[in-house]
Order: C-alpha cells, then sequence, then structure tokens
C-alpha cells in the first residue's frame, strides 16, 4: 500500500515531541508519520511549520512552543558560534545524562531483548564543557580576513568561531592565534569551489596531563608561504608548542588530510598520559578526545575484565593500543588486534614507551584474524571489543561464542550495535551482567557505554 504523508507543506501543526535523532533533531508523530525538527527537546509540545513532506518522512521548523521541557536551556542570548560540533546544547546537562541513560537502557530491551540488564547510572561530567583536547577547523576568507570554525549545518558556510563551549581552552587559543598569524601574513585560504589558495584547515592537539600542544596545517599546495615566519610566531606565541607539522592535501575533496605529513618543526609527535600509560601522538594517530572521561571508561572496562595476571586477553579494534596497554598492566599476555596499520605501528611504539613487554599486536579484520588464532589452536581467558559504530563482525561473534572465554568486555559507541550484538552472544550462551553508560561526549548525542558478559 502506498503511504502518503498526512501533512502538507506549509501546513501548521501542532506536536508533541518524542525523541531526538542521531543529529539531535527532535521527532514528533502524526498519525504514525514522522516529522524532525530542530532545537526542541523530547516531551516539548509545540506548533511548528511544514517545510517538507516526503512519503514516508518530513521536516518541520519550530514556530511556537506550548509546553517546554523543564531541561531546556534558554541560549538566546548567546553567541551560536560557540556551539560548533554540538546538537545539545539547549539540554540542561542533567537532562542530557538522563536521556543517554534512558536511550541506553530502552535499546538494550527493544533491539536486545535485554527485559532485566542491569543498568548503572551514566557517569558524566562534573565540567561538561572544554573537554576536547583536539580541533580541526576549516579556514575561510571574508573580506581579505581568515576566518575560521565549522561548517553551518548542511552548508558549505564556514561560521567564524572565536571560541568553543567543548573544546579546551588551549586549543580554542591555539586556533585563533594560528589563525591570526597566518591572516597577518597574507596566507590565502583554500577555496573549495575553485579549488584554489592555500590554507584548508588548521588543527590543534593537546596533551591535557603533559601540557603539550602541536600545531598542524593542512594545505592544498606542498609550499606554504612564509614559512619561516609563520614557524618563528607560531613558537613565539602559542605556549608550549612542541610540534609544527604540515599535512599536504592536493586533492578536490572534504576529507580533511592528504597523504603527506611533513614535520616543519620540533618533534613529530608530542606526549600524553591516561592514568599511568604514556602516549606518542602523530598527527594522524587516532587519539580519544576526552582523556578525563576515557581514564574512566577504561578503568571500567579493566575492572570488568577482572584479571589476576593469569590470563591471556584480546583486545579487538585496538586502535594505538590504548585500552591493551591498560590490560598489559593486570594480565599475562594481551594480543591486540587492529585493522589500520599506522595504529599498529603507534600501538607497537606505545608498548616500548612503558616497556611493556607482554603485548602483542597484529594488523587485519578482527574477524578474520581472532578465527585464524582460534584455529590455530590457541585460546583466550577475555575479549575486550572496542568496535566502530557498526559493532562486531557476525563472523568475531560466532567465534567468540565458539571459542568460549569466560568473560566478554564490549566497549560500545553506539547502544543500538551493542544490543544487537549482546543479543547474539545470549543465544550463544553468555549472560551479560552489567553495563555501564559513560558520558564522553557531553552536549552532543553521542552515548559511550561498556558491558560485562560472562559465560553461562
Ligand atoms: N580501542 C581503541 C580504538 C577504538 S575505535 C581506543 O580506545 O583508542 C575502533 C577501532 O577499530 C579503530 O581503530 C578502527 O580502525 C578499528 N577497526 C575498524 N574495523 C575493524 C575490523 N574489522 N577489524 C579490526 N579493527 C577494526
Amino acid at each position: 500500500m502506498k503511504r502518503t504523508a498526512p501533512v502538507a507543506k506549509n501546513d501548521f501543526v501542532d506536536v508533541v515531541f518524542e525523541d531526538l535523532t542521531h543529529d539531535g533533531a527532535g521527532v514528533a508523530k502524526v498519525d504514525g508519520y514522522p516529522i524532525f525538527v530542530p532545537n526542541v527537546l523530547p516531551g516539548e509540545k509545540a506548533k511548528i511549520k511544514v517545510i517538507k513532506a516526503s512519503k514516508g518522512y518530513g521536516f518541520g521548523r519550530l514556530e511556537e512552543i506550548y509546553t517546554e521541557s523543564p531541561y531546556r536551556v534558554d541560549l538566546s542570548e548567546t553567541d551560536p558560534s560557540l556551539y560548533g560540533g554540538c546538537q545539545i546544547q539547549h539540554m540542561s546537562y542533567e537532562g542530557q545524562l538522563k536521556f543517554k541513560e534512558k536511550q541506553v537502557r530502552e535499546v538494550l530491551k527493544r533491539i536486545g531483548k535485554l527485559e532485566d540488564v542491569m543498568v548503572h547510572p551514566i557517569i558524566g561530567m562534573d565540567e561538561p564543557t572544554h573537554y576536547r583536547n583536539k580541533a580541526q577547523v576549516p579556514v575561510g576568507e571574508e573580506e581579505g580576513v581568515l576566518i575560521a570554525g565549522f561548517f553551518k549545518p548542511r552548508t558549505h558556510e564556514i561560521v567564524d568561531a572565536k571560541e568553543s563551549i567543548i573544546q579546551d581552552p588551549v586549543i580554542n587559543e591555539t586556533v585563533q592565534t594560528v589563525k591570526e598569524i597566518c591572516s597577518e601574513l597574507g596566507i590565502p585560504a583554500y577555496n573549495e569551489e575553485s579549488h584554489k589558495g592555500v590554507l584548508r584547515h588548521i588543527m590543534a592537539r593537546f596533551g591535557k596531563v603533559s601540557g603539550e600542544v602541536m600545531v598542524v596545517i593542512i594545505t592544498r599546495t606542498p609550499e606554504l608561504p612564509f614559512k619561516e615566519r609563520i614557524i618563528e610566531e607560531i613558537t613565539a606565541r602559542v605556549p608550549n608548542v612542541k610540534s609544527i607539522i604540515q599535512n599536504i592535501n592536493t586533492k578536490k575533496t572534504n576529507v580533511i588530510f592528504g597523504e603527506e605529513t611533513r614535520t616543519l618543526w620540533g618533534s613529530e609527535v608530542i606526549y600524553d598520559s591516561i592514568g599511568n600509560i604514556k602516549f606518542a601522538i602523530s598527527a594522524r594517530s587516532f587519539y580519544q578526545v576526552n582523556p578525563e572521561q576515557t581514564k574512566v571508561l577504561y578503568e571500567k572496562a579493566l575492572e570488568y575484565a577482572g584479571l589476576t595476571g593469569e590470563e591471556n586477553v584480546i583486545d579487538a579494534y585496538c586502535g594505538i593500543g590504548t585500552i591493551s596497554l591498560f590490560l598489559a598492566q593486570k594480565a599475562k599476555k594481551v594480543f591486540g588486534v587492529e585493522i589500520v596499520p599506522q595504529a599498529i605501528e603507534d600501538a607497537r611504539r606505545n608498548a616500548e614507551l612503558n616497556n611493556i613487554q607482554n603485548v602483542e599486536f597484529a594488523v587485519g579484520e578482527a574477524e578474520v584474524v581472532i578465527p585464524d588464532w582460534y584455529k590455530e589452536g590457541n585460546a583466550t581467558d577475555v575479549l575486550v571489543v572496542d568496535p566502530p559504530r557498526k559493532g562486531c563482525d557476525e563472523a568475531l561473534l560466532q567465534t567468540i561464542i565458539d571459542m568460549k572465554p569466560k568473560k566478554v568486555v564490549y566497549v560500545s559507541c553506539n547502544p543500538a550495535t551493542l544490543a544487537r550484538d549482546l543479543r547474539v552472544l545470549e543465544d550463544g550462551g553468555y549472560n551479560t551482567v552489567e553495563v555501564q553508560p559513560v558520558d564522553m561526549f557531553p552536549q552532543t548525542m553521542h552515548v559511550e557505554a561498556v558491558a560485562r558478559i560472562e559465560l553461562r
């Protein structure tokens, strides 16, 4: 049966918002037909104007709120450029935490059919702002002056942001200073349409524990005009800068980084620590952006692994070995698997840096490497997974079920795939003992959770 929209473009309708989408838009239903509206919150009753009505769903604009959510924060007097990368800044932090916790509970029930699994109260931040240790901002030009910030949602227009409420102040200042230096020297911004100009992005990274700062200048051209002056100014004006890097991206693409990376000044890496483990971070390495909450998450993962020093542990999707190195301090041996070769190089270097010898890293797909290990007769006591949003591959889940490690620890950045995968493990003989949500990304829709799973 062909479904038609119960509303038409330019209609005014009264709705109640039930939920939020991944990008933070409110969802209301009219006779089961979903309409997405920005800047609203669950529970709010409002008048909206329909902007677009496709067959299966529509988009609307908020006209008037009849009943406000108790969690609504009035941002009408604040500068919108502060909120780049945020989606739910108009919800109080208490509301955000409640929303995220509820989302984990509901999804585990609905998708995972886990009726009475223990979900602990979410662990939030005491201060849910200025937590990010990294920014990569696009650069544009306005009346001959460089601007840098973020793309206005769904456009290619750059919003000039002097500050971001989720970036560390050191990152905010570093980006501003580098922008000013390049502007003063007349470095032309990259123009997406004409594919001309030089400066595409400015990236800043900061080791919160070490205090070390890295600046990465991403250019279209291999040559960087006034290179020596830029270095001189950055080293004079950016406190604690330890590394200045140029990355060259000659392609017409919205991918930020190009293939070639050069060290212009100082070290190729900066260092930082999470707990007692030190990490070398290069311009291209993946490193968690909220180190404070990362520590909370990893400590939970370690607690759930319940190590005594006797165990063989597999860390699937290990990245640069962050979790592996944490686990190695309490395990007999840890095997890390990761698909990106560069990340494994970093992982090995980080093991060396910390003088940790009971880890081994392999490059490859977890769903191929781990079944191979199993076929070779290797056993594992504890298996940790930290997959990307799409969750674990079926072949990996089946191998876990065959391999029968006593414990599985699942670190997840997507509750929906966590729930789906937990169901597979439950049907394969495992029991989900408890789940701990952790808020790694305040002001955004992202939710992280770690689950303790044991063989029945
Ligand atoms: N545990 C790490 C990284 C987690 S992010 C940390 O906490 O820092 C997920 C990682 O899985 C990424 O590094 C990604 O490159 C890797 N990955 C994605 N698909 C994979 C696959 N099929 N097999 C192994 N690793 C994969």
